[in-house]
């Protein structure tokens, strides 16, 4: 087993687990950190913590207590908040970070025909304009925004179950990857007339917009929050770089 202080990885995302697979096989300890919302996580090789650090003043005390002598923030494009304390807290204490952040499906050739909204809670008045049968695959925390819906039928596809009852809707309790041939069944399954996704990026959700273009179903699109500053990479390979870089 690898010995020594770990490098932190902020995780909750396939990419935080490939990492941690490839430095712990290079040697490299690592505690990989969850929020802890979600019950039987996917876990990643290596020392595992879940559960917030209490903002950024009990991150940067945990990042000196613990003597950590990286930090890569290797969660979901959405997860904005722990990537703002991952800045703040890493420049407090001093310890490098590097942000591990996976191209957003911006660039896809198809991006220019969905509908683009800035943030959440401009979704439902954007499928609104689309469709009467919507499928939402936005996440449990943003069911909110999609109240003026709540009369009308959607399918919403979420990891955990909701915080609060939506009796139009049905609700679809799946954890990805999802496939081809599973996510066109869903459509037609359920007449499914407008998509509304994250622009999360990565390959494991990325079918249902395949799916969408061979249907002729029109996509509303959420965009990523803005990014804190910090150095960035978008592949597994180039994290393990900067960690080999750094501690030889
Ligand atoms: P968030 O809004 O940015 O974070 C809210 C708070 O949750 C943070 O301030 C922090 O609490 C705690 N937290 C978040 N990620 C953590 C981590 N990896 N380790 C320890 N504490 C963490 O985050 P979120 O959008 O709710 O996402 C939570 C987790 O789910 C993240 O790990 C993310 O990678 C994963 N995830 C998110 C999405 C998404 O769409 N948002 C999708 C897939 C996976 P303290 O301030 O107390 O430290």
């Amino acid at each position: 087993m690898p010995t020594g202080p770990a490098v932190l990885i902020l995780g909750g995302t396939g990419e935080a687990r490939a990492l941690a697979r490839a430095l712990v096989d290079l040697g490299v300890p690592t505690l990989s950190s969850l929020a802890g919302r979600v019950s039987r996580p996917a876990l990643p090789v290596g020392a595992v913590r879940s559960g917030g650090f209490g903002g950024v003043a009990g991150l940067a005390e945990f990042l000196r207590s613990s003597a950590t002598p990286l930090v890569i923030d290797a969660t979901h494009p959405f997860a904005a908040t722990m990537s703002e304390h991952a800045v703040a807290a890493s420049t407090q204490a001093g310890v490098p970070l590097l942000r591990l952040l996976r191209p957003g499906w911006e660039t896809d050739p198809r991006a220019v025909s969905w509908t683009w909204v800035p943030d959440i809670s401009g979704a439902c008045p954007a499928l609104a304009e689309l469709g009467e049968r919507p499928f939402l695959t936005t996440g449990r925390q943003g069911l909110a925004h999609y109240r003026a819906w709540a009369d009308r039928w959607a399918l919403v596809r979420l990891v955990e179950p909701p915080d609060e009852a939506w009796p139009n809707w049905t609700i679809l309790q799946r954890r990805g990857p999802f496939d081809h041939a599973a996510e066109r069944s869903l459509f037609t399954e359920y007449a499914v007339d407008v998509l509304v996704t994250k622009n999360s990026g990565g390959s494991l959700t990325a079918a249902k917009l395949d799916v969408a273009a061979e249907l002729g179903v029109p996509v509303v699109v959420v965009d990523r929050p803005a990014e804190p500053a910090a150095e960035r990479v978008a592949t597994v390979e180039a994290a393990v770089s900067w960690v080999r870089a750094r501690l030889g």
